[in-house]
């Protein structure tokens, strides 16, 4: 089976029914797959073929989703790019993945230029120009598209470094969108607001997929606005709302801004890509009568673990593995740690990626095998799994990991307590290096309201042990975030 084949069904269920809307255009399944078809007849005659690439530099229009699904319709390989990203991360990946088309808008075609496209003479399609594509597939015959077929190379967000191609194939998607459809009870009478971006796992994968696969509506928005999102989510016919934490925490001043308002309508509200603060996991339940779900995934592997759909979601917690998905929690030494300790989540499934864009070493290194032979993927996330309830913690990144005086510390533990912290709104903790312990926590923190750092350092005293007690405060006026709300730690230096 291949996606198209899935959304096929859908659309065979109920061809008239709404699969996409804007404020301005509305698509019934029937016509999102007849335009995607003529969409891939047209990219066939500009040369686009199984297994090249097709990289998107494109923001969230009903264009993208047409666009994608003839890429996938072709056997041709989707390569997203971040909206964000400049000459430096763009000239990287153009040269990495070698795309054989381009689909862009006119508003982004400078930053094209500035990569040094114009150079590489790829072909450059505009959304704006797609009208024009001619309507109809006539005579045009779609190749066999297998399950081991890649879909999409998606870039890593590249927190750290360069960032590598995750090659992701059709049986991959396949079982992140199946698994997450039974896992939070997708019905064909939901409705998606989707206001992340699609150049991400999160909107193209755990959005868009399975609300097509699940033959649902997606109502798609250019981008988040916080008092536009809240209005069309209050008035709207969403049923269903994805989200990063950081969303979360506008929403949240949003509504203690706005008093109370009516989310019946509501079946769920999701959150991922980053640590929810329970913080703002309690402010949410008390302010609409909805618990978020908290769910864990990433990149190479889609989604990977969630809170349960029908059972307690708990706050700090990502839950269980999702159907198909297994994992194992170990030490430095790759020694599975003992029930409710702490170690490197590794993972194994379906959903797990083929490895990394002709990168054979660091795909190497990514993997490891067990005593019996089987292939798990590092995620490079400590965890914690509670040894009763199986349920998992995040405790962060390895690599940002402090180790002061021979102990662990966690950023988060620390981020977490200065966020219920009034006068601080937002919170990031890294090591630094210390002649005496080697590393030492320090604190960056964007304040709300006027405080001493004397008081903060007693705030943290009264409730953690004193190795773990930041030794500075840094104060700045924001975080460096990357596109999905998720915090460069490595730029903190330069904030
Ligand atoms: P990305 O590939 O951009 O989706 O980033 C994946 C990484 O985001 C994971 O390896 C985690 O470190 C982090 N992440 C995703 N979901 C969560 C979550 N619910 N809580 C904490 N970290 C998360």
């Amino acid at each position: 089976m291949n996606l198209h084949d899935l959304f096929a069904i859908a659309a065979s269920r109920t061809p008239e029914k709404l699969a996409l809307e804007t404020p301005s255009t509305a698509w019934s399944y029937k016509s999102l797959l007849r335009a995607a078809d003529a969409c891939a007849a047209s990219f066939a005659r500009r040369g686009l073929g199984k297994g090249d690439r097709a990289l998107f530099f494109l923001g969230n229009c009903p264009e993208f989703v047409i666009a994608y699904l003839a890429v996938i319709r072709l056997g041709a390989i989707l390569v997203p790019v971040n909206l964000r990203y400049r000459r430096l991360e763009l000239s990287h990946i153009l040269a990495d993945s070698t795309p054989r088309l381009i689909i862009s808008e006119q508003a982004l075609l400078s930053i094209l230029d500035e990569a040094g496209v114009v150079d590489m003479g790829v072909p450059i399609l505009l959304a704006e120009q797609m009208a024009d594509l001619p309507a109809g597939a006539d005579g045009w015959h779609a190749p066999r598209v297998e399950g081991d077929d890649l879909a999409v190379i998606m870039y890593t967000s590249g927190t750290t470094g360069r960032s590598k191609g995750a090659m992701l194939t059709h049986n991959n998607l396949l079982a992140t969108i199946t698994g997450l459809l039974a896992a939070w009870g997708w019905q064909a009478n939901d409705v998606l607001y989707l206001c992340l971006p699609l150049f991400h796992t999160h909107g193209l994968v755990v959005g868009m997929h399975c609300a097509l696969a699940a033959g649902a509506t997606i109502q798609l928005r250019a981008k988040f606005e916080r008092g536009t999102t809240l209005d069309e989510l209050v008035t709207g016919r969403a049923t269903l709302f994805f989200a990063v934490p950081t969303i979360y925490t506008r929403l949240v001043e949003e509504l203690q801004a706005r008093g109370s308002v009516d989310f019946s309508h509501m079946r769920l509200f999701c959150s991922g890509s980053a640590p929810l603060a329970a913080e703002t996991f309690t402010a949410f339940q008390s302010l609409t009568g909805h618990t978020i779900l908290e769910r864990y995934g990433m990149t190479e592997t889609g989604m990977n673990l969630s809170n349960p759909y029908a059972g307690p979601r708990l706050p700090g917690s990502v839950g269980t593995p999702l159907p198909g998905v297994s994992m194992r929690i170990v030490d430095t030494a790759g020694r599975e740690v003992a029930p409710g300790e702490e170690g490197e989540l590794l993972l194994r499934g379906s959903n797990v990626f083929d490895g990394y864009w002709l990168a054979l070493e660091k795909t190497a290194e990514s993997f490891s095998l067990d005593a019996q032979g089987r292939r798990w993927f590092h995620t490079g996330d400590l965890a914690r799994q509670d040894p009763d309830t199986g349920y998992v913690t995040l405790l962060g990144r390895r690599h940002e990991l402090i180790i002061s005086g021979g102990f662990n510390i966690y950023p988060r533990e620390i981020e977490e307590l200065l966020m219920t912290h009034p006068a601080i709104a937002e919170a990031a903790v890294i090591g630094e290096a210390n002649a005496e312990w080697g590393e030492v926590p320090v604190a960056y923190v964007v304040c709300c309201a006027a405080v001493e750092d004397g008081d903060l350092v007693a705030y943290c005293r009264s409730q953690l042990a004193s190795f773990k007690v930041p030794q500075q405060f840094r104060h700045v006026v924001g975080l460096p975030r990357n596109a999905m709300g998720k915090l460069q730690k490595h730029l903190l230096k330069d904030a």
